[in-house]
């Protein structure tokens, strides 16, 4: 299965001459005849492009009897295959797609609109999608002449190698001979340092048998750090860094972070990478600006951060624009993700501050701004100006 370029989308879409975006309406009120159920719908399906990959927000108006739960399906003629959603439960079989109702989003009454997304990879920029369902009663939008999907106007890539031998960073913690991080690593609590600990862990590793462990503590004050030496101030233009991570403890409704990185930009304050209200975010200390915003809508275009498995989890810092990505395991994070334009519940707030980042420094470990313990462990990291699989 083809994954998610990795390069950053903004530059993707200035590429494709940012007019990948199309909408279009699929018509309404076909009353299934004979049927108690007479029933009927409207479905706005969204969708943004870039070379391999999409997402696609679906707004789905009831024209039929209320629903206590929903579920809708479609079929796409092309090679667009799902690969995760939003406020929605999706699945693909073949060329028939069906999204399910969460638990908290059933409901939908008659002339109630119900929103979701997916996201998704497409290696030839297939056709808009047909044959609309809303539990099981045709939308009738078959009948439509949907518009025709502007093709990529740049040929897929092959996803990066795993392999990142001349990265600046490239480390499986193999080296480490002692249970103190050492050479390449060192430990730092950069504010205040409590009952936070790090070491070098020989139980648990994603390569070999070693990888960085961090105890990390609830409380403001137990900031607990592992450092990479390596000076990042030159990386770029796009600072790409890939790393896996693994821990025991879901992402707490309050604000915690796990990767921080020195941005001299802002006077060496923090760029961080954490989560809030159970899924992954962004976070500047300079002014403590969050990526997506902390709106329903915002969280739910986020990720929890799964525990008690290994996760690939990459991103890509442009230290030249106004621009950031990241990805979890191989699939990009739609609301992690900053461009040079706004979009409300997701980067308004990140792109009030303009001036690039130019992160200088990679560290990894724990900081907790209230509750909020975990345990986790780092392997296999790399930073360089080339993008590394995982
Ligand atoms: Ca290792």
């Amino acid at each position: 299965m083809p994954i998610p370029v990795p390069r950053l989308a903004r530059r993707a879409r200035t590429a494709a001459g940012a007019v990948c975006a199309l909408a279009l309406s699929l018509l309404v009120a076909v009353p299934a005849s004979g049927s108690a159920a007479a029933s009927g719908c409207q479905v706005d399906y969204t969708v943004n492009e870039w070379t391999g990959g999409y997402t696609a927000e679906l707004r789905v108006t009831n024209a039929g009897p209320a629903l206590s739960d929903w579920r809708v399906t479609w079929t796409y003629e092309g090679d667009q295959h799902v690969t995760s959603a939003w406020n929605a439960s999706v699945t693909q079989t073949g060329h028939t797609v069906t999204a399910v109702s969460t638990a908290w989003n059933g409901a939908l009454a008659t002339g109630g609109t119900v929103g979701f997304g997916v996201q998704g990879t497409s290696g030839a920029g297939g056709p808009a999608p047909t044959g609309f369902a809303l539990n099981g009663v045709s939308c009738g939008g078959d009948t439509t002449t949907p518009p025709t999907t502007p093709p990529p106007t740049t040929p897929p890539t092959t996803p990066p190698s795993a392999e990142c031998g001349d990265a600046v960073v490239c480390d499986d913690f193999e080296n480490q001979a002692g249970s103190v991080p050492a050479g390449d690593w060192t430990f730092t609590a950069p504010d205040c340092q409590g009952t936070g600990t790090a070491a070098v862990d020989t139980d648990i590793a994603h390569s070999g048998t070693r990888s960085l462990r961090l105890d990390g503590k609830a409380g403001y004050c137990n900031h607990a750090f592992v450092a990479s030496t390596a000076d990042l101030s030159s990386v770029g233009p796009v600072l790409y860094v890939r790393m896996w991570v693994r821990h025991t403890t879901a992402l707490p409704a309050a604000h915690v972070a796990f990767v921080s990185m020195p941005d001299s930009s802002q006077g060496g304050k923090a760029l961080r990478i954490g989560g809030q209200n159970g899924a992954l975010q962004w976070n500047r200390e300079s002014d403590d600006a969050t990526l997506p915003a902390q709106s329903p809508t915002g969280v739910g275009l986020s990720r929890p951060l799964p525990t008690d498995t290994w996760q690939c989890l990459r991103f890509a810092v442009d230290t030249s624009a106004p621009g950031l990505d990241t990805w979890l395991d191989d699939e990009q994070v739609p609301g992690l993700h900053a461009d040079g334009v706004p979009t409300r519940d997701i980067d308004d707030q990140w792109l009030s501050r303009t001036t690039p980042p130019r992160p200088t420094a990679l560290r990894l470990g724990w900081e907790s701004y209230g509750t909020g313990d975990d345990t986790l462990w780092f392997d296999d990291v790399a930073v360089g100006s080339s993008p590394v699989g995982c």
